[in-house]
């Protein structure tokens, strides 16, 4: 191990600690794939200790004992603290992730507003009294969960650690946080801050390490009450198994093939920007990227050349020289896209165009050209799958029932959006699109802090972020009372 570069610790019991057994992890920058951080490769023990420690917050600790407005009054703490770390956080994901500086900041300007709306909302959540006959009075209380396992993913962990650890605290839950072994200096450092700002002991608690050990120990740990998991679909459904095996809910957040739909009678101008951002935001590894675009048929031709001519001046490069597109996170990911041009080759859908790398971008990133493919046949792989990389597909479409077809013709349901003038069409189509948000005339909310998200068929299931984030993270109680003389 080289000392020369920072060692990031876990947060356990309100204290900062190594693994037990001290193993490390490095960590590669996806730009130039040289090691500049080491993170710690926790165990079944560290797990173990993290969930002792944020049971006995929740228990017996002061944590669990906390108003609502004192949590929230923390969590507004840790919210303008986050604020104030703003570019050194911003410059550690950036670096950590290979996204491009602006996105970073973007990311932890989101994830300071997700600490400040939960900090808002945490005693505003009330119950309900229910009227039913005789001399009884009913009421319901939201209570918390308990203690609250989020295992999250490498593309946002910032952002992600915000809606889940946010919504979980502000509810009253202690929380342990596995975050993704590619990507989690931003969840570390929070880590620190959390402690700064005043969280008591135990009430967040994050251990780093691998999936297939420490994420998979915390799914298996009896004394979790309620998951919440970001990920790929495989890995949900092996949450979701272990969550079973002790009656534990879960929400699950997974992937998606999100379809762009514009007809003829949109403001086509106003629409390019949006839809190329939609696809190469984050260089593609986006839950929610708008990975096809359907076009009208009358359309196709025009928009289509439009789409290409801006893509091919696209440029992709380190994560801080200030371009469109960073790297993807890693060599593995890299390979994966890779995988898919080659096969788009073998089928010989058409490239429509490609944007670039730029010349000296050092060899050993993970450096993939954006690239847009059309007339792509709608049951192919590229058209299916979820490639999570720069990858756009266009598919022409004829009127709004072949449209509706075409974007729901997807194993997944996650995000939409429709280009329209039409008033009446817009909610009919918002109507038809099987996801969990639809978009009229844009795409994204500027993370959409306030907006529920979750996906419909594989892209999982509950709801996150907003007020419904809260109800997720609680659980109803009913009290009845027999006033009877
Ligand atoms: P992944 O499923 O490989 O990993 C996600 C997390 O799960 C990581 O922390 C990983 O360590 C952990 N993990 C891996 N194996 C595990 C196991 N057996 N038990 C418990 N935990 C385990 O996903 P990824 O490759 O890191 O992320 C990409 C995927 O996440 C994509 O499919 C993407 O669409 C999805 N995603 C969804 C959303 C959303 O909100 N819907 C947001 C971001 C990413």
């Amino acid at each position: 191990m080289n000392k020369q570069y920072k060692s990031y610790k876990n947060l356990i019991a309100g204290k900062l600690c190594e693994a037990i057994d001290k193993e490390q992890i490095e960590v590669i920058c996806p730009s130039d794939g040289e090691v500049f951080a080491y993170i710690p490769k926790s165990s079944t023990r560290d797990i173990d200790l993290a969930v002792k420690a944020a049971r006995h917050a929740y228990d017996k600790g002061e944590w669990g004992k906390m108003s609502a407005m004192e949590r929230g009054r923390i969590l507004l703490k840790f919210s303008i603290l986050i604020e104030k770390h703003k570019s050194e956080l911003a410059m550690l994901e950036s670096r950590d992730t290979g996204k491009i500086l602006s996105q970073a900041e973007a990311d932890i300007t989101a994830l300071a507003r997700y600490f400040e709306f939960y900090a808002g909302a945490a005693d505003k959540i009330y119950g309900n009294t229910i009227p039913i006959k005789g001399n009884f009075l009913t009421l319901t209380l939201r209570e918390p969960h308990g203690v609250v396992g989020g295992i999250i993913p490498w593309n946002y962990p910032a952002q992600i650690f915000g809606r889940v650890v946010g919504a979980a605290l502000a509810m009253g839950n202690s929380v342990v946080i596995k975050p993704a072994e590619d990507a989690c200096l931003s969840v570390l450092r929070l880590g620190e801050l959390a402690v700064s700002a005043g969280l008591p002991a135990g009430a967040l608690n994050i251990v780093s390490g691998t999936g297939e050990e420490a994420g998979s120990a915390l799914t298996k740990h009896s004394q979790v009450d309620f998951f919440s998991f970001t990920g790929s679909p495989i890995t949900g459904s092996l949450v979701q198994q272990a969550a079973a095996l002790n009656q534990r809910g879960v929400t699950l957040e997974l992937g998606g093939k999100s379809a762009q739909i514009i007809f003829a009678d949109a403001d086509l101008e106003k629409a390019l920007p949006v839809i190329i951002n939609a696809i190469i935001q984050n260089s593609g590894q986006t839950c929610s990227a708008g990975s096809r675009v359907l076009i009208e048929q009358s359309i196709y031709a025009e928009f289509s050349k439009k789409l290409a001519e801006k893509f091919a001046k696209l440029k992709a490069g380190p994560h801080d020289a200030n371009l469109d597109l960073g790297p993807l996170i890693s060599k593995k990911q890299l390979n994966i896209v890779k995988n898919f041009i080659s096969q788009a080759e073998k089928e010989n859908i058409e490239l429509l165009a490609k944007g670039e790398i730029i010349d000296n971008a050092p060899e050993k990133g993970n450096y993939i050209a954006p690239a847009l493919y059309g007339n792509v046949p709608p049951n192919s792989d590229l058209a299916q799958k979820e490639i999570f990389g720069p990858i756009l597909c266009a598919f022409p479409f004829r009127d709004e029932e072949h449209a509706i077809r075409l974007a729901n013709n997807s194993e997944f349901g996650l995000v939409g959006a429709v280009w329209t003038s039409d008033g009446a069409r817009q909610m009919r189509m918002a109507k038809a699109i099987r996801a969990g948000q639809v978009y009229i005339n844009s795409y994204g909310a500027g993370g959409g802090i306030e907006l529920p998200f979750g996906g419909f068929k594989k892209s999982g299931h509950g709801r996150e972020k907003g007020i419904e984030g809260l109800y997720e993270m609680s659980t109803t109680k009913t009290i009845i009372i027999n006033h009877e003389n």
